[in-house]
Parts: structure tokens; C-alpha cells; sequence
């Protein structure tokens, strides 16, 4: 007699939530994992504040600044950064360059909403900044929210200012106003993406006139009052500046179970931070293994700090030039996981998926084969070889994994870095973790889906 159940273990594919399979000590591991991701996520809500946190925490883990006049031997911790938005790190290992290199490429840049060149103003006595978004939003998700503002300010005498304001309870924070349903009749009978303009998220920054009898815009020059004697500035210096809102929620556990995490930005932090996670914890690799945390993925990658700049190709010529040898013999022979996030098949929306073709929470790292448009415009699409090569690392390293695509066909679509890194003559496949609510201001994943992109990353370097 056959045995059914036996026979279907044996030929199907599994499908099993993580949990029914974990034991107690891995579980106990992932929870432990997701708190350390939750500090790094409050901290690092722009990817400034991220090469911020990587980099001290890299310094601390031996990982020294890049010194082309130094010698490096096997084991060696090196890191490069780019203009303090993008940053690389590596640690030499035991071959030579010609056999390649283990390559995790992340992006730390999140969409948010970024101030205009010229971005104060009063209108009927309440002072606004004047906004442009970054990144694919849904502009509606970002009104009537808690705002906080990072970022930069470089003065004529070249001094910066760092703003960050909006976190701390104690701290003001920013908002941008919606219509009450009252009045929205109109407004509600807008399709999604006209019934928020662009040029409506003005940010609220203020109420309070400068007293006096006389003069016009009072609120703003209290304002510009307050500015000045806080930081020093002037409305001038607000154009020379790189201004971010982004929203002002830290992360936090969701579900009455805690299974879950909701936060700003996991797009892409939740596979930046693992991937860094698993260059901290490779020791003598036999490959030199990378990890580049790249800027500007959301606008497409352009830009000296986005992944089509030359910034990663050179680290890598300067890495093959420790062995003496070319980089183009080192990077034909490199392997990269783009490690980036993948939607989440979400049952209340569940006619945007192919479920059998989706990720799941709960179901471990998603490889995404291809991304993409239409028929399949615009993607890296991996090789059989190579998705082959990382399905035997991932089941000789328990490394829970699932294969999926975004979405339906021709239901929209979205590209990642693994096309600029496939550019470069690099064998390369998307790996990253289902999301739920995607480019959202809260964001959500699951703590062991999490873990298993440490498990894949540090599978992967060897
Ligand atoms: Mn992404
Ligand atoms: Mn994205």
C-alpha cells in the first residue's frame, strides 16, 4: 500500500510556517536578533545615521578604514565610505582575487519626504516647508502622521550642521494635514493617486507670531528666530542643505503573539542590517566577502552614491589589487546576493498575487529569481546555474528559504541593485525578506524571517 502522506513529503515542495519547526534555542535566537534590529532601526532612519551606526559598530569589530598604502593579509577588516550616505565593508580572505569574491549588496536609503531648495513659507498665518517626496509612495499614507526631520546644512564657512529633531518625546515633531471627511467630498471621490498632490505635503512648522504691531509674515520670522538661535542659521542656509522627514515612530513588536515587527524603513534596512550582522560574524573566509550598503535605490540608483556610480567597482579594482591582479579576472568570477526585500503575499489584498508564486511571512528568505515589468522588462534575471549554487548553500546551511515573484503578472513591478551588479559580469539573484505594506510609514516583517537573512548572508560567505 503507498503511503500518501510519505510520498507527498517526499516529492512536494514544503510550504511549512517556520515556527511549526524551530527549536526553542533557534527561536530563543531570533527574538534576541529582532531586539538588536529594532535599536539599529530607531536609530538609523536615513541611510546618513546608518553608516553612522554601521561604522562605529564595525570600528569596534576590528573593521579599519581602507588604506591603499597598507599591506592586508587573509582576515583583515576593511571598510570604505562614500560621502557618508553609501559604505562598503570587507574582510580579505585566504584565496586570491582571481577566484572572486562573496559579494551582499543592501540599500540604506528609504522613500521619505525631502524639503525643497526653497522650503519655508507662511500662508494665513501658519508656516509650512515646501516639499518634493522621495522614493514610490502612497502619498496619502504620510498625512496626519508624526514627522521627525534629519539631516545636513552646510554654512558659506563650510561649517555642517546636523539636524535630527522629532524622535524624542521631549522633542517638537512635524506634521502634514489632511482634510477632515466632512469637507472631503470631493477629495473622496478622487482616485488614490490624485487625492493627495505632490504639492500639498507642505509640512506644518509653526503657529506663533513674532509680537509686534507692525510687519507681515511674523510667524515665519519667529520661526527663522528660533532657527537662528538654536543652530545658528539663516533662511538662506536652508537651500544649502539635504532635509529629510521621515516618520516619527520608533519600531515595535506587533500581534498578541510579538511574531512580528513594525517600523519605518525595513525597505531595505531588515537585509542591510543581517548582511552586516554576517560580515561581523565571518572569520578567516576563504573568499574575500563584501558587504555594500548603498544610497539612492529608491530613485533608481543614480547618483555618485547609488549603486550605478563607480564607487563599488573601484573598491573592488582596489581589493583585486592587493593580489596584484586585474578586476575584471576578480569580478568575473564574484558572486552577489542583491539582498533586498520582496512584497509579501498580503491576504486582504490577495487578487495583487499569484499565491503560489508569492512569499510568505513566517516561510524564511525569498530568492527572487527575476523583478522587473511587463515581460520581465528590466531585470536580472538569474541563471539556472547560479540559483542552483545558492539552493545547495542554503540546504547544506539550514537556511529556511522560499521562491517567489512580486505580485501578479502585469499588475505593476519594481527592480532592485541585482541589474547594476549583474552589469559589473557578477553571478547574481535577489535574496531578501517578504514585507507587508511595503513604502508604507510602517512597515512590517517577521523576526524569523529576519534571522533567516542573517543564516542566508553568513551561509553565503563561507
Ligand atoms: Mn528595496
Ligand atoms: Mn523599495
Amino acid at each position: 500500500m503507498v503511503d500518501i502522506k510519505e510520498l507527498k513529503n517526499n516529492l512536494f515542495c514544503p510550504k511549512k510556517n517556520l515556527y511549526l519547526k524551530i527549536s526553542d534555542e533557534e527561536f530563543e535566537k531570533t527574538q534576541n536578533f529582532a531586539e538588536n534590529y529594532k535599536k539599529f532601526l530607531d536609530f538609523s532612519k536615513t541611510e546618513r545615521k546608518s553608516v553612522e551606526y554601521f561604522v562605529k559598530k564595525a570600528k569596534k569589530n576590528g573593521f579599519e578604514e581602507f588604506d591603499l598604502d597598507k599591506k592586508y593579509n587573509p582576515g583583515d577588516r576593511i571598510f570604505r565610505i562614500n560621502r557618508g550616505k553609501s559604505v562598503v565593508f570587507a574582510i580579505i580572505g585566504k584565496n586570491n582575487s582571481r577566484e572572486g569574491f562573496n559579494i551582499a549588496v543592501s540599500h540604506i536609503d528609504s522613500p521619505r519626504i525631502d524639503l525643497k531648495p526653497n522650503p519655508i513659507y507662511e500662508n494665513n498665518e501658519m508656516v509650512f516647508f515646501k516639499t518634493h517626496y522621495y522614493g514610490g509612495i502612497k502619498k496619502y499614507q504620510w498625512t496626519a502622521i508624526p514627522l521627525a526631520l534629519y539631516g545636513k546644512i552646510i554654512l558659506k564657512n563650510q561649517d555642517s550642521i546636523e539636524i535630527s529633531i522629532g524622535e524624542n518625546e521631549s522633542e517638537p515633531c512635524f506634521y502634514i494635514s489632511d482634510l477632515l471627511p466632512h469637507l472631503a467630498r470631493e477629495q473622496m471621490s478622487k482616485s488614490m493617486s490624485k487625492a493627495i498632490e505632490g504639492e500639498s505635503l507642505n509640512i506644518l512648522i509653526g503657529s506663533l507670531p513674532f509680537k509686534s504691531d507692525t510687519g507681515s509674515e511674523l510667524v515665519k520670522l519667529n520661526i527663522l528666530k528660533i532657527l537662528n538661535e538654536k543652530y545658528g542659521i539663516i533662511e538662506r542656509d536652508l537651500s544649502f542643505a539635504e532635509l529629510e522627514l521621515v516618520p516619527a515612530f520608533k519600531s515595535r513588536d506587533i500581534g498578541f503573539d510579538r511574531s512580528l515587527i513594525g517600523g519605518y524603513g525595513h525597505d531595505d534596512r531588515c537585509c542591510a542590517f543581517p548582511a552586516f550582522e554576517a560580515i561581523l560574524n565571518t572569520k578567516n573566509p576563504e573568499k574575500t566577502c563584501v558587504v555594500m550598503l548603498a544610497d539612492k535605490e529608491e530613485i533608481g540608483s543614480d547618483g555618485n552614491t547609488g549603486m550605478k556610480s563607480s564607487f563599488f567597482r573601484y573598491f573592488l579594482a582596489d581589493l583585486a589589487s592587493i593580489d596584484g591582479i586585474k578586476t575584471r579576472h576578480a569580478l568575473s568570477k564574484s558572486r552577489a546576493l542583491s539582498a533586498d526585500v520582496d512584497a509579501a503575499f498580503d491576504p486582504n489584498y490577495s487578487s495583487s498575487f499569484d499565491s503560489i508564486n508569492s512569499s510568505f511571512i513566517n516561510r524564511g528568505v525569498v530568492i527572487t529569481k527575476y523583478t522587473g515589468s511587463g515581460g520581465k522588462a528590466g531585470a536580472s534575471d538569474a541563471s539556472a546555474e547560479f540559483i542552483g549554487y545558492v539552493r545547495k548553500i542554503f540546504e547544506d546551511n539550514n537556511v529556511n528559504y522560499q521562491l517567489g515573484e512580486l505580485g501578479k503578472v502585469d499588475t505593476g513591478g519594481g527592480g532592485t541593485v541585482a541589474k547594476y551588479i549583474a552589469n559589473l559580469n557578477i553571478d547574481v539573484v535577489d535574496v531578501g525578506i517578504p514585507v507587508l505594506s511595503m513604502h508604507s510609514p510602517f512597515e512590517v516583517i517577521s523576526k524569523l524571517d529576519l534571522y533567516e537573512m542573517f543564516k542566508a548572508v553568513r551561509a553565503f560567505f563561507g
